[in-house]
Protein backbone atom coordinates (compact mmCIF):
# COMPACT_ATOMS: atom_id res chain seq x y z
CA UNK A 1 0.00 0.00 0.00
CA UNK A 2 1.62 3.16 -0.54
CA UNK A 3 1.87 5.86 2.06
CA UNK A 4 1.97 9.04 -0.36
CA UNK A 5 -0.77 12.11 -0.72
CA UNK A 6 0.42 12.84 -4.04
CA UNK A 7 -2.22 12.93 -6.64
CA UNK A 8 -1.63 10.36 -9.56
CA UNK A 9 -0.76 12.31 -13.26
CA UNK A 10 -1.51 10.11 -16.03
CA UNK A 11 -0.43 12.75 -18.93
CA UNK A 12 -1.40 10.91 -22.81
CA UNK A 13 1.11 12.60 -25.20
CA UNK A 14 0.05 12.06 -28.79
CA UNK A 15 3.51 13.19 -30.34
CA UNK A 16 2.61 14.26 -34.26
CA UNK A 17 -0.85 11.83 -34.55
CA UNK A 18 -4.34 13.15 -34.59
CA UNK A 19 -6.17 15.80 -36.50
CA UNK A 20 -8.44 17.89 -34.82
CA UNK A 21 -11.32 16.09 -35.87
CA UNK A 22 -9.86 12.69 -34.25
CA UNK A 23 -9.35 14.94 -31.40
CA UNK A 24 -12.62 15.71 -30.63
CA UNK A 25 -13.79 12.09 -30.89
CA UNK A 26 -11.47 10.89 -28.51
CA UNK A 27 -11.58 13.50 -26.57
CA UNK A 28 -15.63 12.44 -26.47
CA UNK A 29 -14.87 9.11 -25.61
CA UNK A 30 -12.73 10.04 -22.60
CA UNK A 31 -14.24 12.50 -21.15
CA UNK A 32 -17.83 9.88 -20.74
CA UNK A 33 -15.28 7.57 -18.76
CA UNK A 34 -13.30 9.76 -16.75
CA UNK A 35 -14.31 13.57 -17.73
CA UNK A 36 -15.87 13.93 -13.94
CA UNK A 37 -13.01 12.39 -11.98
CA UNK A 38 -11.27 14.09 -9.19
CA UNK A 39 -9.30 11.15 -8.13
CA UNK A 40 -6.17 12.01 -10.22
CA UNK A 41 -5.26 14.43 -12.72
CA UNK A 42 -5.56 13.40 -16.08
CA UNK A 43 -3.84 15.70 -19.03
CA UNK A 44 -4.10 15.35 -22.67
CA UNK A 45 -1.16 16.45 -25.27
CA UNK A 46 -2.72 16.53 -28.48
CA UNK A 47 -0.40 18.40 -31.31
CA UNK A 48 -0.44 22.33 -31.11
CA UNK A 49 -3.18 22.62 -34.50
CA UNK A 50 -5.45 20.38 -32.20
CA UNK A 51 -5.28 22.10 -28.62
CA UNK A 52 -8.59 24.27 -29.87
CA UNK A 53 -11.02 21.51 -31.00
CA UNK A 54 -9.82 19.46 -27.67
CA UNK A 55 -10.39 22.76 -25.24
CA UNK A 56 -13.83 23.37 -26.86
CA UNK A 57 -14.55 19.06 -26.53
CA UNK A 58 -13.47 19.28 -23.06
CA UNK A 59 -15.47 22.79 -21.50
CA UNK A 60 -17.46 20.36 -19.27
CA UNK A 61 -14.77 18.58 -18.15
CA UNK A 62 -12.29 17.69 -15.45
CA UNK A 63 -9.66 16.51 -17.98
CA UNK A 64 -7.06 19.20 -18.59
CA UNK A 65 -5.04 19.98 -21.53
CA UNK A 66 -1.16 20.07 -21.99
CA UNK A 67 0.91 21.54 -25.29
CA UNK A 68 4.10 18.80 -25.69
CA UNK A 69 6.50 21.77 -26.07
CA UNK A 70 6.82 25.62 -26.04
CA UNK A 71 8.68 28.52 -26.79
CA UNK A 72 11.44 30.21 -24.29
CA UNK A 73 10.44 33.93 -25.57
CA UNK A 74 7.67 35.44 -24.47
CA UNK A 75 7.18 36.75 -28.23
CA UNK A 76 8.50 38.36 -31.00
CA UNK A 77 10.38 37.56 -34.25
CA UNK A 78 10.84 33.98 -33.44
CA UNK A 79 8.92 32.28 -36.96
CA UNK A 80 7.66 29.11 -35.98
CA UNK A 81 7.70 29.26 -32.22
CA UNK A 82 4.36 29.10 -29.87
CA UNK A 83 4.07 30.84 -26.73
CA UNK A 84 3.25 29.92 -22.86
CA UNK A 85 0.64 32.78 -23.11
CA UNK A 86 -0.73 31.71 -26.50
CA UNK A 87 -1.23 28.27 -25.13
CA UNK A 88 -3.19 29.97 -22.19
CA UNK A 89 -5.39 31.44 -23.91
CA UNK A 90 -6.28 28.40 -25.59
CA UNK A 91 -7.34 26.78 -22.81
CA UNK A 92 -3.83 24.85 -21.60
CA UNK A 93 -3.24 24.10 -18.18
CA UNK A 94 0.15 22.39 -18.61
CA UNK A 95 2.89 21.95 -20.73
CA UNK A 96 5.97 19.28 -21.72
CA UNK A 97 9.21 19.98 -21.66
CA UNK A 98 12.54 18.73 -22.37
CA UNK A 99 10.78 15.43 -24.16
CA UNK A 100 14.25 13.08 -25.33
CA UNK A 101 12.70 13.57 -28.77
CA UNK A 102 13.02 17.23 -28.39
CA UNK A 103 16.33 17.37 -27.20
CA UNK A 104 17.66 14.57 -29.47
CA UNK A 105 15.95 15.55 -32.46
CA UNK A 106 15.88 19.15 -32.48
CA UNK A 107 18.34 20.30 -29.57
CA UNK A 108 16.66 20.98 -26.88
CA UNK A 109 19.80 21.40 -24.44
CA UNK A 110 19.50 21.46 -20.34
CA UNK A 111 20.11 25.03 -20.79
CA UNK A 112 17.03 25.64 -22.83
CA UNK A 113 15.29 23.28 -20.85
CA UNK A 114 15.73 25.47 -18.13
CA UNK A 115 14.59 28.60 -19.49
CA UNK A 116 11.20 27.13 -21.29
CA UNK A 117 10.89 25.96 -17.26
CA UNK A 118 11.04 29.38 -16.07
CA UNK A 119 8.74 30.69 -18.71
CA UNK A 120 5.81 28.59 -18.16
CA UNK A 121 6.15 28.70 -14.41
CA UNK A 122 5.99 32.73 -14.93
CA UNK A 123 3.37 32.55 -17.10
CA UNK A 124 1.22 30.55 -15.05
CA UNK A 125 1.66 26.65 -16.73
CA UNK A 126 2.56 23.94 -15.21
CA UNK A 127 5.26 21.88 -16.42
CA UNK A 128 5.78 18.23 -16.89
CA UNK A 129 9.94 18.16 -17.13
CA UNK A 130 11.29 15.24 -19.16
CA UNK A 131 14.53 13.40 -17.75
CA UNK A 132 16.45 9.71 -18.55
CA UNK A 133 19.53 8.15 -19.79
CA UNK A 134 20.28 6.91 -22.76
CA UNK A 135 20.99 3.06 -23.23
CA UNK A 136 24.51 3.67 -23.78
CA UNK A 137 24.75 6.13 -20.60
CA UNK A 138 22.75 3.07 -18.52
CA UNK A 139 25.35 0.64 -19.71
CA UNK A 140 27.95 2.90 -18.89
CA UNK A 141 26.93 3.49 -15.31
CA UNK A 142 25.70 7.04 -16.04
CA UNK A 143 22.59 7.32 -15.52
CA UNK A 144 22.69 8.74 -12.05
CA UNK A 145 24.98 11.61 -13.54
CA UNK A 146 22.53 12.27 -16.53
CA UNK A 147 19.57 12.31 -14.25
CA UNK A 148 21.31 15.16 -11.79
CA UNK A 149 22.45 16.85 -14.51
CA UNK A 150 19.53 17.35 -16.32
CA UNK A 151 17.31 18.06 -13.17
CA UNK A 152 19.85 20.50 -12.17
CA UNK A 153 19.64 22.38 -15.74
CA UNK A 154 15.78 22.05 -15.54
CA UNK A 155 15.79 23.56 -12.27
CA UNK A 156 18.57 25.97 -12.79
CA UNK A 157 16.42 29.07 -13.15
CA UNK A 158 13.89 28.60 -10.13
CA UNK A 159 16.18 26.61 -7.57
CA UNK A 160 18.36 30.21 -6.69
CA UNK A 161 15.01 31.75 -5.95
CA UNK A 162 14.44 29.29 -2.69
CA UNK A 163 10.70 31.48 -2.27
CA UNK A 164 10.08 30.70 -5.95
CA UNK A 165 11.14 27.06 -6.04
CA UNK A 166 8.79 26.64 -3.11
CA UNK A 167 5.73 28.21 -4.61
CA UNK A 168 6.34 26.66 -8.11
CA UNK A 169 3.91 23.34 -8.90
CA UNK A 170 5.74 21.37 -11.40
CA UNK A 171 6.12 17.79 -12.32
CA UNK A 172 9.50 15.78 -13.18
CA UNK A 173 8.64 12.52 -15.93
CA UNK A 174 11.11 9.93 -15.58
CA UNK A 175 11.67 8.53 -19.34
CA UNK A 176 14.58 6.33 -20.03
CA UNK A 177 15.34 6.58 -23.48
CA UNK A 178 15.28 3.57 -24.39
CA UNK A 179 11.92 2.41 -22.75
CA UNK A 180 11.05 5.04 -25.27
CA UNK A 181 8.56 3.36 -28.06
CA UNK A 182 10.55 0.30 -27.79
CA UNK A 183 8.11 -1.85 -25.75
CA UNK A 184 10.82 -2.58 -22.98
CA UNK A 185 9.74 -0.64 -20.16
CA UNK A 186 11.71 -0.08 -17.24
CA UNK A 187 10.91 -2.69 -14.36
CA UNK A 188 8.81 -1.37 -11.51
CA UNK A 189 12.41 -1.90 -9.55
CA UNK A 190 14.50 -0.18 -11.97
CA UNK A 191 12.12 2.89 -12.01
CA UNK A 192 11.21 3.16 -8.17
CA UNK A 193 15.35 3.54 -7.31
CA UNK A 194 15.45 5.94 -10.62
CA UNK A 195 12.38 8.01 -8.73
CA UNK A 196 14.00 7.84 -5.48
CA UNK A 197 17.37 9.02 -6.42
CA UNK A 198 15.36 12.09 -8.42
CA UNK A 199 13.39 12.74 -5.23
CA UNK A 200 16.86 12.75 -3.29
CA UNK A 201 18.15 15.09 -5.59
CA UNK A 202 15.46 17.36 -5.39
CA UNK A 203 15.47 17.52 -1.83
CA UNK A 204 19.06 18.45 -1.56
CA UNK A 205 18.12 21.60 -3.89
CA UNK A 206 14.64 22.48 -2.79
CA UNK A 207 14.00 20.82 0.76
CA UNK A 208 12.51 17.37 1.62
CA UNK A 209 9.12 18.90 1.94
CA UNK A 210 9.24 20.32 -1.63
CA UNK A 211 10.42 17.30 -3.02
CA UNK A 212 7.49 14.50 -1.24
CA UNK A 213 5.23 17.28 -2.90
CA UNK A 214 6.69 16.67 -6.39
CA UNK A 215 5.11 14.57 -8.40
CA UNK A 216 7.65 12.57 -10.65
CA UNK A 217 5.75 9.87 -13.03
CA UNK A 218 7.21 7.17 -14.81
CA UNK A 219 7.16 7.22 -19.14
CA UNK A 220 8.28 4.41 -21.59
CA UNK A 221 6.23 1.73 -23.36
CA UNK A 222 3.87 1.86 -20.18
CA UNK A 223 0.63 0.04 -21.07
CA UNK A 224 -2.53 -1.38 -19.30
CA UNK A 225 -0.61 -4.45 -18.57
CA UNK A 226 3.11 -2.98 -17.00
CA UNK A 227 0.90 -0.27 -15.41
CA UNK A 228 -0.76 -1.46 -12.24
CA UNK A 229 2.75 -2.57 -11.16
CA UNK A 230 4.58 0.49 -12.08
CA UNK A 231 1.85 2.97 -10.55
CA UNK A 232 2.15 0.72 -7.27
CA UNK A 233 5.80 1.51 -6.20
CA UNK A 234 5.78 4.40 -3.63
CA UNK A 235 8.08 7.15 -5.52
CA UNK A 236 5.92 6.29 -8.98
CA UNK A 237 3.20 9.14 -8.79
CA UNK A 238 1.62 8.57 -12.42
CA UNK A 239 2.81 7.53 -15.78
CA UNK A 240 3.42 9.42 -19.25
CA UNK A 241 2.27 7.66 -21.93
CA UNK A 242 2.60 8.16 -26.05
CA UNK A 243 1.99 5.43 -27.92
CA UNK A 244 -0.81 3.32 -25.83
CA UNK A 245 -2.66 6.43 -25.06
CA UNK A 246 -3.60 6.96 -29.15
CA UNK A 247 -6.51 4.79 -28.28
CA UNK A 248 -8.65 6.55 -25.88
CA UNK A 249 -9.99 2.86 -24.25
CA UNK A 250 -6.32 1.65 -23.99
CA UNK A 251 -5.16 4.68 -21.88
CA UNK A 252 -8.95 4.64 -20.18
CA UNK A 253 -8.00 1.14 -18.53
CA UNK A 254 -3.88 2.55 -17.80
CA UNK A 255 -5.95 5.55 -16.19
CA UNK A 256 -7.77 2.40 -13.94
CA UNK A 257 -4.82 1.11 -12.51
CA UNK A 258 -3.69 4.26 -10.67
CA UNK A 259 -4.12 3.06 -7.04
CA UNK A 260 -5.83 6.29 -6.39
CA UNK A 261 -8.82 5.99 -9.01
CA UNK A 262 -9.31 2.33 -8.13
CA UNK A 263 -9.90 3.36 -4.11
CA UNK A 264 -12.32 6.17 -5.81
CA UNK A 265 -13.91 3.65 -7.63
CA UNK A 266 -14.48 1.26 -4.31
CA UNK A 267 -15.51 4.40 -2.39
CA UNK A 268 -18.23 5.10 -5.11
CA UNK A 269 -19.64 1.30 -5.19
C1 LIG B 1 6.65 9.28 -24.62
O1 LIG B 1 6.53 9.67 -25.77
O2 LIG B 1 6.84 10.10 -23.72
C2 LIG B 1 6.53 7.85 -24.33
C3 LIG B 1 6.71 7.45 -23.11
O3 LIG B 1 6.23 7.03 -25.39
P1 LIG B 1 5.81 5.47 -25.29
O4 LIG B 1 4.77 5.34 -24.21
O5 LIG B 1 5.30 5.14 -26.64
O6 LIG B 1 7.05 4.70 -24.92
Amino acid sequence: MKSSSRKSLLVANWKMNKTPDDTIRYVERLHSKVGQCEAVDVFIAPPFVALDSANRALRWSKIKLAAQDISEFESGAYTGEVSANMLLTIGCHGVIIGHSERRRIFGDSDERVGLKVIRALCDGLFPIICIGETAKEREEGKTEKVLSRQVAGALSGIAEERELFEKSDFALAYEPVWAIGTGKAATPEMAESAHKFIRDRLGETAGKAKADNVRIIYGGSVNSVNSKELLAQENIDGALIGGASLEAMEFMRIIETAPDFAESEVRKS
